[in-house]
């Protein structure tokens, strides 16, 4: 076994979109990412965004790979964070990630800005 070729994980993404958006991020910086249990989603289909993602890194890229990942966490951590909102149309109130409101599936008032685009 060849320590050159050694890899490391440095992040374990919810699924699919997250693994790509972090390599996205990793390549930027230069970095070779792999990601490790994609392939094997591809026979769930439609449901592989269900399924976990490893994210391995060349062990040499470790350090400079765990940055970008701490930076990436600290957005999401951000994201999460957002305070939620309340439905304008029957006033149910909806966590922050939500678009639309769960119960009546009104669009998100602050969200007005790309909705208009279809006027
Ligand atoms: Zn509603």
């Amino acid at each position: 076994m060849s320590d050159s070729a050694r890899t490391v994980r440095v992040y374990k993404a919810a699924h699919a979109i997250e693994a790509h958006l972090l390599r996205g991020l990793l390549e930027q910086a230069g970095i070779e990412a792999y990601l490790v249990g994609e392939h094997q989603n591809r026979a769930y289909g439609a449901f592989s965004h269900l399924f976990a993602v490893e994210i391995r890194v060349p062990a040499c890229d470790e350090t400079e790979a765990r940055e970008i990942v701490a930076r990436f966490e600290a957005d999401s951590a951000e994201t999460v964070a957002r305070p939620g909102w309340n439905c304008a149309s029957c006033g149910e109130s909806n966590a922050a990630s939500f678009e639309s409101c769960w119960n009546c599936g009104a669009v998100r008032a602050a969200d007005r800005g790309a909705g208009d685009e279809f006027r």
